[in-house]
């Protein structure tokens, strides 16, 4: 059992550059005072990962991952320091384990690229995290904000069917 299968997570975790990352398994969680939100107060998760949003989202976001790098919850933070402040609280001995992973933005971009297809809005060019929601179709991928643009007049009352 002595073989380490945890693998690093991908260069990017819900439209967000990963900057850095820790296994904490085997750290009992430890409740205290977050400065998190409600919607992080996970409990025990085996993985962590601090990450750079793609898009226009402000600082630094926390994922509480499962083994796979699926993120259960999400937490913003002012700076990376300070998110890895407040983990330690939570899984006291992390701050020894962080692993940076720099991966440039380049790089992000190319992933998130090949992960979404290359998928963009025929109209604007902008990827689906630039955006608050693309339509495919068969012909053409337009973005909420054409959509808007071109029909601006028209109030749609099917707003949720443009995706999200
Ligand atoms: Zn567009």
């Amino acid at each position: 059992m002595s073989d380490d299968h945890r693998n690093p997570p991908p260069p990017v975790i819900d439209a967000a550059r990963v900057v850095s990352y820790a296994f904490v398994d085997d750290i009992p969680y430890c409740q205290s005072g977050s400065l998190f939100t409600d919607e992080a107060m996970v409990a025990q998760v085996p993985r962590l990962a601090i990450a750079v949003g793609l898009g226009a989202q402000p600082g630094p976001l926390v994922f509480y991952c499962d083994e796979e790098w699926i993120s259960l919850a999400i937490a913003d933070a002012e700076t990376v320091e300070q998110a890895k402040q407040a983990i330690e609280r939570n899984y006291p001995g992390v701050s020894e384990r962080w692993i940076d992973t720099h991966v440039t933005l380049e790089e992000a971009l190319a992933y998130y690229d090949s992960e979404t297809a290359g998928l963009r809005c025929s109209f604007c060019g902008k990827r689906p995290f630039e955006v608050e929601g693309i339509i495919e179709s068969p012909t053409a991928t337009i973005c909420r904000n054409c959509v808007e643009e071109f029909y601006g007049d028209f109030q749609t009352d099917g707003g949720d069917e443009l995706g999200n």
